[in-house]
């Protein structure tokens, strides 16, 4: 018997409180949790894990990690206690020897780039949960060469789940002008067209995709999120765009590869 495939999906995360938050967005990931088949095992690539060298969270009880500095104390008292799966980390540092993987026993946990959107898409926190780092060494091309090697796990129930922002500029970001900025639309724009067409190389060098690109992605920690779970998009499939939104200098912009209709 074998199972049905996994989806893969990348969600941009935005401000941790919307775990705390009734919002439109956070309505969405409630619905999207429920069209959701439950995974064997959920493998998160958040923007806020970054390592050198690639790392796998490995703990049997990840800990909820409060990531962030200035919020209110609700913030802090969220945890998302999810189990984590020992045996699969292992597992994934054997699939991922190529890129000297290696397993993280007490490290790191879950950081909000995870649990801001899990505490929605799984609120019960009872599927096992476990991260994978950005290796800030890697160009995207490996970034997207370690999603391909992932890929397999969505036949063995195994969800992959890419966690950032396509549009991530801070700086710029103003709380009292959330109407898009022109360049973060325009390149918003771009790359969901590039991932509904599929178009997987002109994303992995997403900085030839004009001046916006270095306004949208200062740093590529938000953005790389979203190679890995396109880099598990299998032939027969494609990819969708779901939650096209631009505040100001952020995009919520997110895709799911392989979602049932
Ligand atoms: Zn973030």
């Amino acid at each position: 018997m074998t199972a049905p495939r996994m989806p893969a999906l990348f969600f941009g995360h935005g401000s941790p409180m919307n775990a705390l938050e009734d919002n439109p967005m956070t309505r969405s990931w409630t619905a999207m949790g429920q069209r959701l088949r439950r995974p064997r095992a959920l493998l998160c690539i958040s923007a806020h894990w970054e390592t050198k060298g690639v790392l796998i969270t490995a703990a049997e009880h990840p800990r909820t990690i409060h990531d962030f500095y200035g919020f209110p104390q609700a913030l802090y008292d969220v945890t998302y206690p999810a189990p984590g799966d020992p045996a699969l980390a292992k597992a994934l540092e054997a699939r991922l020897a190529p890129f000297r993987a290696r397993a993280d026993l007490d490290g790191w946990g879950l950081d909000h780039g995870t649990w801001s959107v899990l505490k929605f898409l799984f609120p019960k926190a009872d599927v096992p949960t476990l991260q994978l780092s950005l290796d800030l060494r890697r160009t995207p091309a490996e970034h997207y060469a370690i999603g391909q090697a992932l890929a397999p796990l969505r036949e063995e129930g195994v969800m992959i789940l890419g966690m950032g922002n396509i549009v991530h500029n801070l700086r710029l970001f103003n709380p009292r002008a959330l109407q898009p900025l022109p360049w973060a639309q325009t390149f918003d724009d771009i790359v969901a067209a590039k991932i509904e067409a599929g178009d997987h190389a002109g994303l992995i060098d997403y900085r030839a995709i004009g001046p916006e690109a270095a306004l949208a992605v200062p740093e590529p920690d938000h953005f790389l999120p979203l190679l890995y779970t396109l880099a598990t998009q299998a032939a027969d499939e494609t990819a969708q765009v779901f939650n096209k939104v631009v505040v100001g200098s952020l995009s919520m912009t997110s895709a799911a590869v392989g979602l049932a209709a």
